[in-house]
């Protein structure tokens, strides 16, 4: 079988390798279609923290797959399933696992990081790590589960209240599904503040009530921050109501200091909440809503290339224009 694979210098390619076999409690599944994110990138430039990957590389950690082998003591009616798969392994042991919060497992492990990943015609998954989608759920939908996961992982901790005033920062996929994902909670208005007119139709696709280049001059009750960017996280604390919340899950970069008054802080009342990855909890939930049919995602995938064309996929990643959503590779099934 073919994977795709990377060292960390800036190289990308295909490599043929023997086809996989399950072991006791594990199955292989043939991915359908395979996101690429910047953290895709960040593996192929050997920009991300050692830690966090093992070369060389098997990228691919947003995708949808089909069973096609089950190991022993794996049930067999699982074969032809559809499903996702829960990146991050956690122990289940530790202090973190034991009390749910399985995004901070103090061991880590990751298919697409430190294991090989869904950039390939077979993927190893431990039946601990997957999770069933219903028929009724798009392929286009259930590959954005782990972004969702992320984005539901934070909401788990914000608690958003319903006809909230909610402002979501950014433009990128995971902007765009704060504001889908944000609909569930009944707010009274979402605003988007990005900085690429041209991604306002998918942003109003998405749920937002208007999309901003520009801040207004208003208050939210809930702002969440996926730009990253440091000036945009300093302005939204003046954009809170009293008790309002601030929710931040993009990265500024390594040691990107960002301003921040303690006054209106205080003052304010405000929360701060900083949100990691995603829980084996958020995962379930993720997919209990797609499976219910109460959230679709499908209209964020903006451009798919064939496996073949993986360097096309990746070139998109890095300088397709606006307007842009999800980009995938198709694989398999
Ligand atoms: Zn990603
Ligand atoms: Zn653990």
């Amino acid at each position: 079988m073919k994977t795709l694979i990377t060292s960390g210098k800036n190289d990308l390619f295909l490599h043929e390798v023997a086809d996989l076999t399950p072991g006791a409690g594990q199955v292989v599944a043939v991915p359908i279609l395979v996101g690429v994110c910047g953290t895709d990138l960040e593996i192929i430039n050997g920009k991300i923290n050692p830690d966090y990957v093992r070369y060389p590389a098997t990228i691919g950690h947003e995708w949808v797959g089909r069973i096609t082998q089950v190991g022993d003591q794996v049930d067999s009616d699982l074969l032809g399933k559809r499903i996702v798969v829960e990146g991050i392994i956690p122990c289940m042991e530790c202090f973190e696992c034991v009390a749910g919060s399985t995004n901070r497992c103090i061991t880590y492990s990751e298919i697409g990081f430190t294991l090989p990943g869904a950039g390939a015609e077979q993927v190893l998954v431990p039946l601990s790590q997957l999770h069933v989608v219903n028929d009724e759920v798009s392929n286009e939908s259930a590959v954005l589960v782990e972004p969702t996961s992320v984005v539901t992982q934070g909401f788990l901790k914000v608690n958003p209240k319903q006809n909230s005033k909610v402002l979501i920062i950014g433009d990128g996929t995971i902007a765009l599904i704060a504001a889908r994902l944000i609909r569930t909670w009944n707010p009274s208005l979402v605003h988007m503040l990005g900085l690429k007119s041209e991604q306002g139709d998918l942003a109003r696709h998405a749920g937002a009530d208007e999309f901003l280049t520009e801040p207004v001059e208003m208050t939210y009750d809930l702002i969440v921050d996926a730009s990253g960017a440091p000036s945009r996280i300093s302005d939204a604390i003046n954009q809170l109501v009293r008790g309002g919340s601030l929710l931040l899950i993009g990265f500024t970069g390594f040691k990107v200091p960002t301003t921040m008054y303690v006054d209106d802080i205080v003052n304010g009342d405000v929360n701060i909440f900083g949100s990691f990855s995603y829980s084996r909890k958020a995962w379930k939930q993720t997919v209990e809503l797609l499976n219910s049919g109460k959230l679709d995602l499908s209209f964020l995938i903006t451009h798919r290339f064939a496996f073949t064309d993986f360097a096309t996929a990746v070139e998109a990643l890095r300088s397709a224009p606006a307007p842009r959503g999800k980009i995938v590779m198709e694989i398999g099934l």
